[in-house]
């Protein structure tokens, strides 16, 4: 096992490590491009993981405000009250964010493993 100067942060790493620990910058093309368990490939499943439980929540946010909205305007027979609006909104606003930053993410990793 070799020690090498990360290109991203300068740090000193294991080369045994596709990505560098500390700043994530792909180190070995031929090791990013194996099936080499990394640390950050375990970080990345756990921010997965935790991206999923969030999304989730938002989708109830939405839900729980959909079914508050019915109730409040009894049956959409009169004009609903701000809360549930407000949750409906709160909801799609955190899912479409959840989305949007995860794709994000994926297409940057995407570039630096190239
Ligand atoms: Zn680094």
């Amino acid at each position: 096992m070799a020690l090498i100067t990360c290109t991203g942060c300068g740090e000193r790493i294991s080369s045994q490590y596709a990505h560098c620990p500390h700043c994530g910058q792909a180190t070995n093309p031929e090791i990013a491009s194996s099936d080499a368990v990394t640390v950050p490939a375990r970080q990345q499943k756990k921010l997965r993981q935790r991206t999923q439980d969030l999304s989730h929540l938002a989708l109830l946010a939405m839900v729980a405000g959909s079914i508050w909205y019915y109730i409040d305007s009894q049956g959409l027979k009169q004009p609903a009250g701000d809360g549930p609006i407000w949750l409906m909104g709160a909801g799609a606003s955190l899912y479409l964010y959840l989305r949007i930053w995860w794709l994000l993410r994926r297409l940057r990793q995407r570039g630096n493993d190239q």
